[in-house]
């Protein structure tokens, strides 16, 4: 198994020389002017609000962006600036379009901008804060985003090409354009629990990822017919198949963090797939959600365990289970439980950091020198621009450390910003949920990318 995982690795990040010139002549075009910025508050998957931002450059470009929300945020993320007041139950994002509109917009506009990492560097200079507490990590995201739109778009080119060779002003050197004929393949969600649902397991995510080199198309049919057939097996088993906050099945009443595993064994095999071969599964416990004064407070079997006995756990599923990836099996905090856990687990499967590193680099760089992790999730919220996002990724590339890009659980859109920066990054996987309209339009955006890249 890891053998497969490193040479997908190996291949993901590994320099593709075609159209490396083109790719150099794209990134020197004309400066970036913003003309005008807008913002609007916009309601996100969640049925809270969220932000949406528009930049229009005096070429005529426009870019536009809205960003989501985390059901469970670590609590090192970029902040999602609420207005507290009465409307929306205090999650109102006014504020953070007032930020935009008036604090944001009058002090980057009408200035020429090289590329992303000067206009970013703009924003985070008008809010230095660990969190971008003082404008809202939210409300910079938006406009970060919507500039790398309209940038692109300015440049005529793909969003996932403008960030690739964003990427590479952050010293991914050897990067050369977008793979063609490789895409990220899907991790889908198929089973969830914790803060994503009800009465449902302790662990919050329980994944499928199809292994198959065949073309994207054909992979994200797999992960798809897997999960109707996950369905199924709920049924058969008279377990609801209401779906949680990011299109995954949240069946109530399961008493052991296991049987979702048994259940996704049985669809994919039901589904006509060899589990291991065609599919392979990925958990996040989503730990620090559980993790109650130094212990692991499984509530749906009624145990406590220590870190020691959370990672005897993970290696017995993962010997019994075709487990190709682990993300937060320990809580944020515990790093000496992410050390161990990784000696167990580093050789066999993906140890990714999620809450742990939150896609900042200062918490990956962190967690490389202490051999915490071979993996991880990157989330542009939890970071707060395009380029700090950038930054992570390109030192995740440079320490041979796998990216996966990720959804939200909380509250997320239909911008589809995450796949473009996935296949720009030479991703893993991308992390998305297999059904309502927000994670499918993200899935239907790489269906046009790989189109486009013969992929
Ligand atoms: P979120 O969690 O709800 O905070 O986005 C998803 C995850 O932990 O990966
Ligand atoms: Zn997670």
């Amino acid at each position: 198994m890891l053998e497969y995982n490193r040479c997908i690795i190996t291949v993901s990040h590994s320099s593709c020389s075609y159209n490396e010139a083109t790719e150099e002549a794209a990134g020197e075009n004309m400066a970036y002017t913003i003309r005008r910025i807008r913002a609007r508050e916009i309601l996100a998957s969640g049925a809270y609000p969220t932000v949406e931002a528009s930049v229009e450059l005096s070429s005529g470009a426009v870019g536009c962006a809205s960003v989501p929300y985390g059901a469970s945020a670590g609590s090192r993320e970029a902040s999602v600036l609420v207005d507290n007041g009465k409307r929306y139950g205090g999650k109102g994002a006014r504020r953070a379009v007032r930020n935009i509109e008036q604090k944001i917009a009058p002090a980057i506009i009408k200035k020429p901008y090289s590329g992303q990492q000067e206009l970013d560097a703009a924003l985070q200079a008008l809010d230095p804060t660990p969190q971008k507490t003082k404008l809202g990590g939210n409300s910079i995201l938006a406009v970060s985003i919507a500039f790398a739109r309209a940038a692109a778009t300015q440049d005529s080119q793909p969003l996932y090409r403008y960030l690739r060779h964003a990427l590479r002003t952050h010293g991914a050197r050897g990067m050369g354009a977008p793979q063609r004929h490789s895409v990220p393949g899907p991790m889908m969600v198929v089973i969830e629990g914790g803060r994503h649902a009800d009465q449902s397991t302790d662990f919050q995510e329980y994944l499928i990822c199809p292994l198959s080199r065949k073309k994207y198309t054909e992979r994200l049919r797999i992960g798809i017919e897997v999960y109707h057939a996950v369905k199924a097996v709920l049924r058969s088993r008279g377990l609801s198949t209401n779906v949680g906050t990011e299109g995954a099945f949240a069946p109530s009443g399961i008493r052991s963090n296991e049987a979702p595993l048994k259940i996704i064994m049985e669809a994919i095999e039901r589904a006509g797939y060899v589990p291991g071969k065609d599919v392979g599964i990925a958990l996040d416990p989503a730990a620090s959600e559980f993790f109650k004064n130094g212990s692991y407070v499984l509530s749906c079997e009624g145990k406590t365990l220590s870190a020691a006995h959370m990672i005897r756990r993970y290696k017995r599923l993962a010997q019994t289970y075709p487990i190709i990836s682990i993300e937060d099996g320990l809580a944020e905090d515990d790093w000496e439980g992410w050390q161990k856990m990784y000696q167990v687990l580093g050789n066999d499967i993906l140890v990714v950091g999620d809450d742990l590193t939150v896609s900042q680099k200062q918490y990956l760089e962190r967690a490389v020198a202490l051999d915490c992790v071979n993996a991880i999730l990157i989330k542009p919220n939890q970071a707060g621009t395009v380029s700090e996002t950038l930054a992570t990724i390109a030192f995740a590339i440079r320490s041979e450390i796998a990216t996966i890009v990720s959804h939200r659980g909380g509250g997320d859109t239909n911008d589809t910003c995450i796949m473009d920066l996935a296949v720009a990054a030479g991703s893993l996987f991308t992390k998305v949920g297999p059904s309502r309209g927000e994670r499918v339009e993200k899935y239907n955006r790489m269906l046009r990318i790989a189109e486009e890249l013969g992929a």
